[in-house]
């Protein structure tokens, strides 16, 4: 029996306007080169002065995960050579990081919660990028110097499942913090991957390997699953030692396998050093005050639908993952429908409606104003259900009034105590032997009376209604 053991290394691009050390934009530029100065293209004599913006999201992400915010930290100088990376060196925190000692939790499937240790999180300088084109090869500094925060886990997690997890969970957090647009696509949340088996019950780790910047969580699970195969083998084949070396692979997605890029570099490698440039980063009182103003985050959520709410801990782990969904349900609420209808409204009617058109939950054609203006329709019994999906169809479409719809469709429901009698009274004379058989003890016969009425009044009475006064008629 083995033991998977995997500790995960996240770059998330921090959305800044302007570079890490220098005022250039980070914004997207269709010229090449465009968004450079000195400092970012590394001219001699160019000094690097660091955005306060930057560190500011870093100490949030500090704060957020309950971790340890150095009030001074470092600036160190990592060597080495690559033509998108005009100094030679990148400029990274090695020896003191912004922020050390974190965690977070997951919430695994037994409905259990499990603590994923975060060694640290610093903040370092981007590379610009080699284009290839034919035969001749061309560098683009516009992303270079653009602010990094690389988050660096523990070696806590146990299977692909939990690094997923992880993964999400990080995802959620910087996206809430709004540090990040952590577009996985688009490069600005970039995962490796570590990872290593031991046979079950040894303390020392095995061998790791470690696999670059992948970019979904669906390869991150293939990735590992892979691996994790490879290295058992190498076990029980005995030849773990000659097969299973510490490298960087990378993930082959067309073949669903990894392949060796090179042999992994030692620290030593890069010739670390303080760098003379930059001064220690000393935050203010002000930094750490704007810092901590912090917005509700997933897991607090969660607690606050559940106890306040009511809702069901499933669906209040869907919702507060997203920020986007979570802001959603909540305009929902504001306009008066109730949580437990909204819930339902929300995950199985919208988002599969969304899903089937290929839209995200922002790109939503229906509001959550008003689809909450909706749910409070259903709540207070002006219509049923079924009327509220055939009027969801059509907000879909077009954007309308919810009242003018349910006068013009023929869909307000019938709650009216007077009309709903005159319906009973009609069917319980129609059938008066069935009432003899309920009153004689046959009590599930108000299926049949609520189905009778139900029909006779084409689906627009209010069932709720319909069982309440059928029940009292019958007594
Ligand atoms: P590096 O110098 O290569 O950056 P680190 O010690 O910083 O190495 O670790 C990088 C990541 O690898 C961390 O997330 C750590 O938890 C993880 N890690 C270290 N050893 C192992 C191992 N044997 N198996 C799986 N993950 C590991
Ligand atoms: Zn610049
Ligand atoms: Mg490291």
């Amino acid at each position: 029996m083995f033991e998977t053991v995997i500790g995960l290394e996240v770059h998330v691009q921090l959305n800044t306007k302007t570079k890490l050390f220098c005022s250039c934009p980070t914004s997207f530029a269709e010229q090449q080169n465009i968004n450079t100065c000195p400092t970012c293209l590394a001219l001699p004599g160019a000094l690097p002065v660091v955005n306060r913006k930057a560190v500011i999201k870093a100490m949030r992400f500090g704060y957020a995960v309950n971790a340890t915010v150095n009030h001074i930290s470092n600036f160190d100088r990592k060597s080495y050579f690559y033509p998108d990376s005009p100094s030679a060196y990148q400029i990274t925190q090695l020896y003191r990081p912004i922020v050390q000692n974190g965690e977070l939790f997951i919430d695994l499937k037994d409905g259990s919660k499990k603590r994923i240790g975060i060694t640290q999180a610093h903040l370092e300088a981007d590379a610009g990028k080699n284009i290839h084109d034919g035969n001749i090869s061309k560098v683009d500094l516009n992303r270079a110097g653009t602010p990094l925060m690389e988050i660096v886990s523990e070696a806590d997690m146990r299977s692909a499942d939990e690094a997923v997890a992880y993964l999400k969970k990080l995802h959620s957090i910087v996206r809430y913090l709004d540090i990040s647009d952590a577009n996985m696509q688009e490069g600005s949340f970039r995962c490796d991957v570590n990872v290593s088996v031991r046979p079950k019950g040894q303390q020392r780790f095995g061998t790791r390997v470690e696999i670059k910047n992948i970019n979904s969580f669906k390869f991150v699970a293939s990735a590992i699953n892979y691996e994790v195969q490879r290295h058992i083998e190498a076990y029980e084949d005995g030849i773990y030692g000659d097969e299973i070396i510490q490298e960087t692979r990378l993930w082959d997605t067309d073949r669903g396998v990894t392949k060796s890029m090179r042999g992994k570099e030692e620290a030593s490698d890069y010739r670390y050093f303080p760098d003379p440039d930059l001064r220690p980063l000393i935050v203010t009182d002000e930094m750490i005050a704007e810092a901590k103003e912090m917005p509700e985050l997933p897991d607090a959520k969660v607690k606050r639908y559940v106890n306040e709410l009511k809702i069901k801990k499933v669906d209040a782990l869907i919702i507060s993952s997203d920020k986007e969904l979570a802001q959603f349900f909540e305009e929902m609420l504001k306009s008066g429908a109730s949580p437990m209808t909204s819930v339902n409204w929300l995950n199985t009617e919208l988002l599969g409606r969304l899903n089937k058109s290929g839209y995200s939950i922002t790109e939503s054609p229906v509001s959550g104003k008003k689809l909450g203006e909706l749910v409070s329709k259903i709540d207070s019994g002006t219509i049923n259900g079924k009327a509220a999906k055939d009027i969801l169809n059509v907000l879909m479409e077009e954007d309308r009034d919810i009242d003018e719809l349910i006068e013009s469709m023929g869909l307000a429901q019938i709650s009216d105590d007077g009309a709903i009698l005159q319906i009973i009274d009609d069917i319980l004379s129609k059938h008066q032997d069935k009432v003899e058989e309920y009153r004689a003890g046959k009590v599930k016969l108000i299926g049949f009376f609520v189905g009778q009425v139900m029909k006779a009044s084409r689906g627009s009475a209010n069932p709720k209604k319909v069982n309440q006064l059928l029940r009292e008629r019958l007594q």
